[in-house]
């Protein structure tokens, strides 16, 4: 039976080691609690750093990992400190956290950092080593993981293999500034499929993935190499049963506080300590609030929470003392015998305590400068089941794309923020109700558990049809019946695309010209006398016959127009046509061109195309739809037609096409063995008339009528090279 193995850099798990003693408990949170219906089942299995290094566990690796596996069905990996130092501190929190959070200056580029990245990454593959069965599904977790979908893609071609980023993923100019780009995109493209919060990280990831690799994207899915990565947005959300239930664990102190703040109006901020959060602008932005409106003096407290964090690194420790002096500032300035304006706690606190306050919160202070999600504004709105109390919260959180209905702020902005507060104090009671309640039935319906099925439904659709184009994939079982059929085949009839097929493509079109290998190769191949070359392009034919001529192969220009059938040495025209569409289409595409920097527009014989191999991809992408929604209403249903092409949008009278000149070449030659390969649309027209039990090969991705895919031109040369050697 196939199993689910989740891997996160920790395990959901705290292990407390003594002398004589190991002690497991689970720990709670929010991605523990919402895949933990699904690792408790069956046989499904998690994959982590136990929390304990290398060193502390003294030998005891194989007992703790015995037990975790029996009792827990986790794996544990130990990690050395020198791993922890450089690759948790190091390049995850100290480069991938700060860059990814919109931190440049705070990011640092370490190369011993970056190696011991790799290196842990790999850990974690070794750690799967006997674990994986065909069939599995392996869903990772996170920004300390990023290499470990292509790790294991090598390793488990065949995996579902699932990452989801549960932090942002920072705007191309950005994420651009990092050394190590390229191999931490081609690190998650062996991925089946990519998660992010919002839908603005999924456009900041295929944006990167389109400029710095520059993998061909349709919608949202990438094309690479012979598999297809979907990128899609699932927001996590939180355990909304648990939030709204009533709470008796509050923590003692707790119920005391509670207690005080009876006749304030409660302003909460509840925060891990980090400079991501944006609290010393918190603070500044509550101490504008009572300058502003002295009428809110001594009548609201603001409740804040400071839970410690990477308390080792400098960074967070300088914070720290920017918190309390601000505390202690604000708490002076307005402070009265009466009243304290803020009570500050540097501590942790139960979720039930947590709760305990949302339930009494007039306003609730999530003003994050960025954030992934941003758990707390969810329960805060769960946890209150009257429906009252205002959020309010920064755009730069993740969650403030679901919760339109606070009040949105900006937490650069002081004055904005300190306003908002003041909006949230001041909404009447049924303007709250009504806001929250919408959020609420959000929150109800899109919770832990429907996000957690949502991305593994997601995994197994996106895999599966993967899977299918497995089956279409060219395999050593196809290469031994092409072999054999070729073999015993007494005449045979190969058509072959040129651009894309037998030579890649290159920034200019008259760059493509073929090298001495091609040439060799062709002249091996038509050296049989059983064969029969047919070289089937767009081009024009003054090209082909510059470029091929020498082969005395026969060949088809202009996708069908023009027809040199050896022995003859003169081109033949298949059909005569009408130009005279060209003038009402040309200026159109000129204008697109003046305003599409790279782009320029090719004149054929019988077709006009825009090409766009040079542009900025972005741009291009906008022109493209804005061309072809135009170009669409003008031509109709008459007899010129759009083609797709590679980079290149081609406006061409569809009377001509390459199936029916390839038609002509089957029915007179009577070949019994037939061949066919080509890349783009175009060649589809040819692949249809390919007999079924025939050999037709799609170069490339995409969907297609051919009968078998070729990962690219390197891969089909040397196929080629294969039966010219027969
Ligand atoms: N939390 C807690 N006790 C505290 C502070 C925070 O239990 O004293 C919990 C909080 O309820 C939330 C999580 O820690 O579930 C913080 O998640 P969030 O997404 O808001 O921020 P992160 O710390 O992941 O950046």
């Amino acid at each position: 039976m196939s199993k689910i193995i989740f891997i996160s850099n920790r395990l959901p798990i705290t292990l407390s080691l003594s002398e004589d003693n190991i002690e497991i408990k689970e720990s709670i949170g929010g991605l523990a609690t919402g895949l933990k219906g699904y690792h408790q089942d069956s046989n499904n299995l998690w994959l982590g750093w136990a929390g304990v290094t290398k060193e502390e566990a003294q030998g005891r690796e194989e007992e703790i990992t015995q037990r975790l596996i029996k009792e827990h069905r986790c794996i544990p990996l130990f990690l050395s400190e020198e791993d922890l130092e450089l690759y948790y501190q190091g390049f995850s929190n100290s480069t991938l956290w700060p860059l990814f959070h919109y931190f440049p200056n705070l990011t640092t580029y370490d190369e011993a950092e970056w190696q011991r990245y790799k290196l842990v990454n790999e850990k974690f593959l070794l750690g799967l080593k006997g674990m994986v069965d065909p069939g599995d599904s392996i869903w990772i977790h996170d920004y300390q993981l990023m290499l470990l979908p292509h790790l294991i893609r090598e390793e488990y071609p065949h995996a579902a293999l699932g990452f989801f980023l549960h932090i942002p993923f920072p705007s191309y100019e950005l994420f651009r500034l990092l050394p190590w780009r390229d191999q931490v995109l081609e690190g998650l493209l062996g991925a089946d499929l990519i998660g992010f919060h919002t839908y603005d990280y999924a456009r900041h990831f295929l944006s990167s993935v389109r400029r710095i690799m520059g993998y061909e994207q349709e919608m949202n899915v990438i094309k690479h190499h012979r598999r297809s990565i979907r990128t899609d947005v699932f927001p996590m959300g939180i355990d909304y049963e648990y939030f709204t239930r009533n709470r008796q664990d509050v923590q003692h102190d707790m119920v005391e506080l509670l207690e005080k703040t009876q006749g304030t109006q409660v302003i909460f901020s509840v925060d891990r300590l980090d400079y991501t959060k944006g609290i010393p602008g918190r603070i500044l932005a509550y101490a504008q609030f009572l300058k502003d409106n002295p009428e809110y003096r001594e009548k609201v407290t603001l409740i804040l929470i400071v839970a410690p964090s990477r308390t080792q690194v400098d960074l967070y420790s300088d914070l720290l003392r920017e918190i309390q002096e601000l505390v202690s500032g604000t708490n002076g300035q307005y402070g009265t015998l009466g009243w304290i304006p803020i009570w500050y706690f540097y501590r942790s606190f139960s979720q039930d305590s947590l709760i305990a306050i949302y339930k009494i919160t007039d306003a609730m202070l999530v003003t994050p400068l960025r954030d992934g999600m941003n758990l707390v504004a969810k329960e805060f709105i769960a946890s209150r089941t009257d429906k009252q109390g205002m959020l309010v919260i920064s755009e730069t959180a993740g969650a403030s794309s679901e919760l339109g209905e606070a009040v949105v702020v900006n937490s650069n902005n002081l004055i904005e923020t300190a306003n908002g507060i003041k909006e949230a104090l001041d909404m009447t009671k049924r303007e709250q109700i009504e806001r929250n309640t919408i959020m609420h039935n959000r929150l109800k319906r899109y919770n832990i558990y429907y996000w957690a099925k949502d991305f593994l439904d997601k995994l197994l659709q996106q895999h599966s049809k993967w899977e299918e184009t497995q089956v279409m994939r060219f395999d050593n079982r196809g290469m031994k019946n092409l072999l054999a059929d070729y073999k015993k085949a007494k005449s045979r009839l190969i058509f072959l695309d040129y651009d894309g097929t037998l030579m890649g493509f290159k920034p200019k079109p008259d760059m493509a010209f073929p090298d001495e290998d091609l040439l060799k190769l062709l002249k091996k191949l038509k050296s049989d006398p059983r064969n029969h070359l047919v070289i089937i392009s767009g081009r024009d034919k003054d090209t082909l016959e510059k470029w091929l001529g020498e082969l005395e192969v026969d060949l088809v220009a202009s996708h069908g127009l023009w027809v040199k059938e050896q022995p003859s040495a003169h081109w033949e025209q298949t059909e005569v046509l009408d130009n005279s569409w060209k003038d009402e289409i040309r200026p159109l595409l000129e204008v697109t061109m003046d305003r599409t920097p790279g782009s320029l527009v090719e004149e054929k014989e019988f077709s006009l195309a825009w090409h766009y191999r040079k542009c900025e991809p972005e741009l291009a992408q906008i022109r493209l739809r804005e061309l072809t929604d135009t170009l669409l209403s003008l031509t109709g249903k008459g007899h010129l037609g759009l083609l797709d092409g590679n980079k290149v949008l081609e406006i061409k009278d569809t009377t001509v096409n390459k199936g029916r000149t390839a038609g002509h070449f089957i029915a007179t030659k009577k070949a019994d063995f037939v061949f066919a390969a080509g890349d783009d649309t175009t060649d589809e027209d040819l692949f249809s008339i390919i007999d079924e039990n025939q050999y037709s090969f799609k170069i490339g991705q995409g969907e297609t009528k051919a009968r078998f895919y070729i990962r690219d031109c390197d891969e089909f040369r040397s196929l080629l090279t294969k039966l010219s050697e027969k």
